[in-house]
């Protein structure tokens, strides 16, 4: 029988700060919501950057409302080693989903500085903003403002009730006008790791506590808006009509087909908000716009995808007398972590006993944006089910645990050597 791994830091701790901050924007017994940018983001922010401030760090909010931690190093020029996720959740989000990457990190800061050790580059820790995309129907605004990779019009997007992310912005206490004095020092970060629970069943089928992320699947986000004609439900015959939701319905059914055209592939295609207008009973649908998220860790065989998805909204289109605009939200390539940081997990990993399996990662994660600027590794923690994006998401304390330790031991390691990178 193999001995339980000697746990370094202070898991009571951890745990402590991961059910406090579970009381902010607190929904039912086990969810929280926390929309980025509101005013339970902002208590958020101010509970988990006390925390920062406790371990040592000194922390600021940036002008993309990130909240970053820094420890100081030996060498402030070496580049630096951020470690890190995001707070803020879905609507109808759980208590882990990126709060156990934040609230992990602190706990490594913490442990290095109760133990002694000062490391040789700077450690960041960092809470990104945004990261989730449900309230402005685009993720990862922190990281890639952070990182200098906004696109054009971010801050005009607007909230479900007309609010611009600007205004967001505003009132969370950030100034939109200092991004343009905001430059990212390429190469101040060497090596970011990140913590997340798995958001998937892959873990627990292998009976697994926790994995180790070879990659993320970056997503295609589409938003599909079908035009009709409106007309009274009990008049205009069925021959005559030009119905935008049945069209809309149509697709949908297909996307369902085509992802599931090559057998055992990790494709995976799902329209998750539907909006119909007039939205009234005996109206014909004359507007309906709905979201597309298309994955695959294969790109070319996504991008066949999509050419066939194209080819059945213009037939859909013209069988049932309908016009059509294609948005792209967002479209991201599969990005592989570091090798030389897989072996460091694995190594450290060892060291306490364990060999965790190595898995892809569908859902994207800050991890994803920053791939663009310096090398990145990933530890997933088994969640219950695989639930999450909900309050029934569960991860036990023992698995984040171990999580917790292994990205301690590892950022231990990256920390005390002379470069914090080896890119
Ligand atoms: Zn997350």
């Amino acid at each position: 029988m193999s001995t339980p791994p000697r746990i370094q830091i202070n898991a009571a701790r951890l745990h402590q700060h991961i059910q406090e901050l579970a009381q902010i924007g607190k929904i039912g017994e086990t969810g929280v919501c926390r929309l980025a940018l509101s005013k339970e983001d902002r208590e958020g922010v101010e509970l988990v950057k006390a925390w920062m401030e406790e371990a040592g760090m000194e922390a600021h909010i940036d002008p993309f409302a990130n909240l970053i931690g820094r420890l100081k190093g030996n060498n402030p020029d070496a580049p630096g080693l951020m470690l890190g996720s995001h707070i803020d959740s879905q609507p109808y989000g759980g208590r882990f989903d990126g709060a156990i990457g934040v609230l992990g990190a602190i706990e490594v800061v913490q442990s290095l500085v109760d133990s002694g050790i000062t490391p040789e580059c700077d450690i960041e820790v960092v809470a990104f903003c945004d990261e989730e995309g449900c309230r402005f129907n685009k993720g990862l605004f922190g990281v890639r403002g952070m990182t200098g990779k906004l696109e054009a019009n971010e801050l005009e997007r607007t909230d479900k009730n007309g609010i611009t992310r600007r205004e967001a912005l505003m009132q969370f206490g950030c100034n939109p006008a200092d991004f343009e004095d905001y430059v990212f020092q390429q190469g101040r970060i060497g090596t970011f790791l990140e913590l997340h629970i798995e958001q998937g069943p892959i873990l627990e089928s292998l009976d697994a506590p926790i994995g180790i992320v070879t990659g993320i699947s970056g997503p295609l986000w589409l938003t599909v808006e079908m035009t009709g004609f409106a007309g009274h439900a009990g008049s205009v015959p069925m021959s005559m009509r030009r119905d935008a939701l049945l069209g809309s319905a149509k697709i949908i059914v297909a996307l369902n087909e085509l992802v599931q055209q090559v057998p055992g592939a990790p494709t995976v295609g799902t329209v998750g908000s539907l909006t119909v207008f007039p939205d009234s009973r005996n109206i014909i649908p004359e507007k309906v716009s709905f979201t597309i998220d298309l994955r695959d860790i294969d790109l070319s065989r996504r991008n066949a995808l999509e050419t066939e998805l194209l080819s059945v909204i213009e037939n859909v289109s013209r069988e049932h007398g309908l016009t059509y605009t294609i948005r792209e939200d967002t479209n991201s390539e599969p990005r592989y972590c570091a090798g030389w940081i897989m072996e460091s997990l694995r190594e450290e990993a060892g060291a306490m006993g364990i060999s965790p399996p190595e898995l892809m990662s569908g859902p994207f994660h800050d991890s994803l944006a920053m791939s663009y600027v310096c090398d990145y590794g990933m530890i997933f923690v088994r969640c219950l089910e695989g639930i999450s994006h909900n309050p029934k998401e569960y991860a036990t304390p023992e698995d984040i645990t171990l999580g917790t330790e292994l990205l301690y031991r590892t950022a231990r390691r990256i920390a005390l050597e002379k470069t914090g990178s080896q890119a």
